[in-house]
């Protein structure tokens, strides 16, 4: 009798090196299977977006091998049970996942179909290393990123399997729900996005393609500068598992190995670094189940935040009077991403200018971004706000008008994405309050109108800032 698996897709929407479709497909038949958990907030998130067309070109992919990719909606194990009870299937394959939440969702999963005498197995999918076996020598996990790193260099990173040879379908029809009746497309503010990003497994290829073949040959001594296209903008794609990461690995080595050239390896080895902070985050949500609520360095959680809606609003809409602060959330709202450099600047001032708890500015991103991934999301913001275990300090407090001048001296990513102070010479770009009343009314700018004053003082926000953590600090 031909073995039949359903393989259970979740936030890895590819057919390439994805192992738990590759064991069941190099098993016997298969039924791939995606459902859409019931919303647990009233408004789609940015990334259901990417969901939608990355579902719709894994069907696509699919529909090539006559494999109907299997669409469902609700509880996902009653869900899964009912499914494999009702076409007879005899296993269960997904990729493992690491928040807390979703690990014991795929624990019950596995017992509950165990007990139905079902074979479950779960793969590693979307790591490059074994990062549950990695430990100190105090058998402890690792508190720092350049240990943690180093020692994940001793390993060989995983193999790319590549996709199937074969895929057959289950010999039975099964019903499905269409793309839209999972009504990923509600909201109506991500329309928009469709300007920018080509999510899905195609789209992925191609912008990897235009990263290697461009700005990954000045990645790491250009990577910060915000107007040049350096960085891969792969993380949506790697976020709901598009591509796979292991891929972009050995894609990298191949690349070192055939080119053969010093001075781009480097650059390459600066990209394949971050990969591991890719790495450390997840390995910090396997190591703290509670890291995306609560701040790792415990003596925060006396910190005297001061909650304000209005405040949060500014930040949110990109109205602080801070010009890069106001672009970077712009950004972030017109096509759903931000770049890093901007993404620690907004958060840096969201936390200590405004004294917001971080776990806002963590929402507001998971809402937001298109690329929301628990683990980065949470090492992100934890990094900045100085609460996680290997983050920067508390007392470095961004300047947001000096990070403008040294990362983008020219305003021209601020005057892209705040086109009220397009007019502003660039030497007051930065701190348009500074800029003489002549030159204000040349540009057409009147601060508090047109563009706001700034929300808070830098020097008085920063001072408070440190009093605040020099409270904790005793305490
Ligand atoms: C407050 C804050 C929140 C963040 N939230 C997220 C998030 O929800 N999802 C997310 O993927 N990244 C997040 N990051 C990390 C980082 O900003 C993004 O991964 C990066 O900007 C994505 O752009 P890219 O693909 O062009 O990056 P590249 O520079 O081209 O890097 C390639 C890949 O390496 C990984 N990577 C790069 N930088 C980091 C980093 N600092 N930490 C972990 N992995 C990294 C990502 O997978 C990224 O796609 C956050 C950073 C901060 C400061």
């Amino acid at each position: 009798m031909i073995k039949k698996t359903i393989v259970l897709f979740r936030n890895d929407l590819r057919v390439d090196d994805h192992p738990a479709l590759w064991h069941a497909a190099n098993t016997g038949t298969i039924l791939p299977l995606y459902i859409q958990h019931d919303q647990t907030h009233e408004q789609n998130s940015a990334q259901d977006y990417w969901t939608y067309y990355s579902l719709q070109n894994l069907q696509s992919t699919f529909s090539n091998y006559d494999v109907p990719l299997i669409l469902r909606k609700g509880d996902v194990i009653s869900q899964v049970l009912q499914l494999a009870l009702d076409t007879q299937a005899n296993a269960v394959y997904f990729n493992e996942r690491f928040s807390q939440t979703e690990r014991a969702e795929d624990e019950r999963l596995a017992n509950i179909l165990q007990a139905n005498d079902i074979e479950v197995k779960a793969f590693y999918g979307d790591t490059l290393f074994d990062v549950t076996s990695i430990r100190n020598q105090q058998n402890k996990p690792y508190a720092i990123f350049t240990s943690f790193y180093k020692r994940c260099l001793q390993e060989q990173a995983r193999k790319p399997l590549g996709r199937p040879a074969n895929m057959r379908a289950f010999p039975i029809n099964v019903s499905s729900l269409t793309l839209d009746q999972l009504q990923l497309l509600n909201g109506n503010w991500y329309s928009k996005f469709r300007n920018y990003w080509r999510p899905g497994m195609d789209g992925a290829l191609d912008q990897w393609e235009l990263f290697i073949k461009g700005g990954l040959y000045d990645y790491k001594d250009k990577r910060d500068d915000l107007t040049k296209e350096t960085i891969s903008k792969m993380s949506p794609f790697i976020a709901l598992g598009n591509i796979s990461i292991r891929f972009l690995w050995a894609s990298c080595q191949e690349l070192i190995e055939v080119e053969a050239d010093p001075a781009f390896a480097q650059q390459i080895e600066s990209f394949l670094r971050q990969l591991i902070w890719r790495e450390f985050s997840i390995y910090q949500l396997l190591s703290y189940p509670s890291f995306t609520t609560l701040s790792l360095r415990s003596n925060f959680q006396h910190f005297e935040w001061e909650p304000n809606s209005l405040y949060l609003h500014a930040w949110k809409k990109g109205q602080t009077g801070y010009p890069l602060v106001d672009a970077g959330m712009r950004e972030l709202w017109e096509t759903g991403y931000m770049h890093n450099r901007v993404r620690m600047v907004v958060a840096s001032f969201l936390v200590k200018h405004l004294l917001q708890p971080w776990q806002e500015g963590y929402d507001w991103f998971e809402h937001t971004l298109l690329d929301f991934n628990a683990a980065n999301n949470a090492m992100g913001w934890q990094w900045v706000s100085g609460t996680g275990i290997d983050s920067a300090p508390y007392f470095r407090i961004f300047n947001p008008s000096l990070q403008g001048e040294k990362f983008d001296i020219d305003g021209i990513y601020i005057k892209k994405w705040v086109p009220e102070l397009a007019n502003l010479p660039s030497k007051y770009i930065h701190a348009p309050q500074t800029a003489p009343t002549a030159i204000l009314e040349q540009a057409n700018i009147i601060l508090g109108d047109t563009y706001p004053l700034p929300i808070v003082d830098h020097k008085t926000a920063r001072a408070r800032a440190l009093e605040r953590y020099n409270a904790i600090k005793k305490a």
